[in-house]
């Protein structure tokens, strides 16, 4: 080994990258290339990084400060308290979509085998998070991206959670003749021309699980007209949505005949899903 190599501490590193990015993305980063904690680094400053660790990391750091989310530079992110894999395949998990899977949750009883489907899954986060909390439930998760299913399908096996089925499906195609007891989803409902489409994190996401048509209401539309009919009498739907869409969504489940339509705010007072029962329920047993 060279002994003039200039060696970098963890101390070092963070400081350096201080101009360029967030430090809390640096902090991520750094915890990726050396697979420690954020106890470690705080705990560590002198450690010195490996060679080939500290270029690891500035080139993380440069393709970071070119705008690439930090979920896909480090390959992963943590939704209800699970680690998911992420790649550029699939939409990064929101916080605020941990209230579409509350909201499932209130939903879905811990004594019956009640069953669930997922439309638009991505990395598979909704479906697992609902199912390594209602292990009785079958979870049915699809996404018409074959992509998509693969990182899915990774999480579901490295979650170890085995009452999820994945399948690629466009919508409801592949159920044809389910019932559920419930239907969430987190679909793509930005309007297509929307700025937001063109910044941050969202340049580097697949644009289909975004943008869904002028108004953004594409995906939801056929979701709540096509719902009805895969639902049990007294099912729920659950739809995620945009900032402005709660209104409009609440409209369209009325008008296809929801019961009981709702919206619901997210931790940051935005209305974030709306819902509607399928009407004539009787008493829903197991
Ligand atoms: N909540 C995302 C955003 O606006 C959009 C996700 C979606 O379309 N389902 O950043």
């Amino acid at each position: 080994m060279s002994p003039s190599l200039p060696q970098t501490t963890i101390a070092q590193a963070l400081q350096q990258t201080r101009p360029d990015i967030d430090a809390t993305d640096a902090r991520m980063l750094l915890q990726s290339v050396l697979n420690v904690s954020h106890a470690h680094l705080i705990a560590h400053p002198g450690q010195e990084l490996a060679p080939e660790q500290a270029q690891q990391f500035y080139s993380l750091v440069a393709r970071r400060a070119a705008g690439e989310p930090v979920a896909y530079l480090v390959g992963e992110r943590e939704f209800y308290s699970l680690n998911f894999k992420v790649t550029p395949a699939v939409l990064i998990p929101r916080p605020e979509t941990e209230l579409l899977v509350d909201l499932a949750l209130e939903r879905v009883s811990t004594e019956c085998p009640c069953k669930v489907l997922d439309l638009g899954t991505g990395s598979g986060a909704v479906a697992i998070a609902i199912a390594k909390h209602r292990p009785l439930a079958s979870i049915t998760a699809v996404d018409s991206s074959v992509a998509a299913m693969v990182i899915a399908r990774v999480n579901a096996e490295h979650l170890v959670a085995t009452n999820v089925r994945m399948l690629a499906s466009d919508w409801f195609s592949e159920v044809a003749g389910e019932e559920f007891d419930l239907i969430v989803s987190n679909p793509p409902y930005v309007a297509d021309g929307d700025p937001h489409l063109k910044q941050g994190d969202l340049r580097f996401e697949p644009h289909t699980a975004l943008a869904a048509g002028s108004d953004g209401l594409d995906c939801i539309r056929h979701i709540v007209t096509a719902a009805p009919a895969h639902l049990i009498t007294g099912g729920w739907l659950l739809l995620e949505h945009g900032y402005d869409q709660a209104a409009a969504c609440r409209q369209l489940l009325s008008k296809a005949g929801f019961d009981e339509v709702f919206s619901h705010p997210d931790l940051a007072g935005t209305m974030r899903v709306s819902g509607g029962k399928r009407q004539n329920s009787p008493t829903q047993s197991c």
